[in-house]
């Protein structure tokens, strides 16, 4: 046998291998620098979604309400089929010229516009819906008998044309002084974000949804309202513009939280209904408005929504 003795029980005991050997220096020492602390750092939380919020708890409290009042508002108004009516920048105009006034005040300036400012090359436009008994109707959503159909006016002439100019021959719409300005600087902006006088939106179908809201909002003048329109009417994309109708008929529902802002009030919608049902909802809510929730005398006993309404009822479910 090779190696050590085994040493006997009353030998004294060898230190292990490596004991008692000079330690290593810890890499610290000498240097005057302490190892790193463990710094536990405070966890950074999401900011709170107000929208998101609001829809989990209707879920938990009303579970099923907006489904079944949709359902009923079908029933009650018929399901609206989208179909684009005017390009986007048309429609950008016109709801700007409809902002404080009605929407027959918006027509007449509107076509001022076509007048004014012709575009013999641009294509007609036709804005009513034709019925199959050969009548018409105003676009759905719309308050007016909607527009002749026609051409779009020449963009850039009305861009360049003296404010005063365009004052005058908007005057119809109302509040032209500010709202002549408010067409000029959106315009402009179209115009420099696609580098040329097309003054086409189109671009803004191919982004997801609350990307072109923002980038219409970013336009002075331009709210969540307005940018909502263009993009639901022109493109189909999923988002609800929040009217005066919408808002009271949501509230009166308790759809939307009562204190609401406006801001809110469009997230929550996005959160509450499903995308292939946004169109629907938002030209169901307006008629509603209209028809039977009047804003002075709602008729509530002709209303299929009664026993779901928080107006009537605040704890109805
Ligand atoms: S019950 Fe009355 S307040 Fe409620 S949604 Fe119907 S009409 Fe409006």
């Amino acid at each position: 046998m090779s190696g050590r003795p085994t040493p006997g029980p009353g030998a004294p005991r060898q230190p292990a291998p490596g004991a008692g050997a000079p330690r290593r220096p810890a890499p610290w020492v000498g240097t005057g620098r302490r190892p790193a602390e463990r710094v536990t750092k405070p966890r950074r939380r999401r900011p709170p979604d107000p929208a998101a919020a609001w829809r989990r708890r209707l879920e938990r409290t009303r579970p099923g309400v907006v489904g079944d009042i949709l359902d009923r508002l079908v029933v009650l108004h018929g399901r609206p089929s989208w179909e684009r009516r005017l390009d986007a920048t048309s429609e950008l105009v016109l709801t700007i010229l409809s902002q404080n006034t009605a929407d027959l005040n918006s027509e007449r300036a509107f076509q001022a516009l076509r007048d004014r400012y012709p575009a013999p090359q641009a294509p007609v436009e036709v804005h009513r819906i034709p019925a199959a008994d050969g009548s018409e109707r105003a676009p759905d959503g719309w308050g007016g008998v909607g527009l002749d159909p026609g051409r779009p006016p020449d963009w850039l002439a009305v861009e360049s044309a003296p404010t005063d100019e365009l004052v005058a021959t908007i005057r119809s719409g109302g509040l032209a002084e500010q709202k002549a300005p408010r067409i000029q600087e959106a315009l402009r902006t179209i115009r420099a974000a696609r580098g040329d006088d097309s003054y086409s939106l189109d671009f803004l179908a191919d982004l997801p949804a609350r990307e072109a809201r923002d980038w219409l909002t970013r336009i002075p003048g331009i709210g969540p309202k307005t940018a909502s329109v263009v993009l639901l009417f022109c493109f189909g994309t999923p988002l609800m513009p929040v009217d005066t109708h919408v808002e009271r008929v949501s509230k009166r529902l308790g759809l939307i939280p009562p204190g609401a802002s406006l801001a809110l009030a469009h997230d929550a919608w996005l959160e509450l209904v499903p995308e292939d049902r946004m169109y629907e909802a938002h030209v169901s809510l307006i008629h509603h408005g209209r028809a039977v929730c009047a804003a002075r005398r709602p008729r509530h006993d002709a209303c299929p929504l009664a026993d779901r309404c928080r107006f009537l009822d605040p704890k109805a479910p």
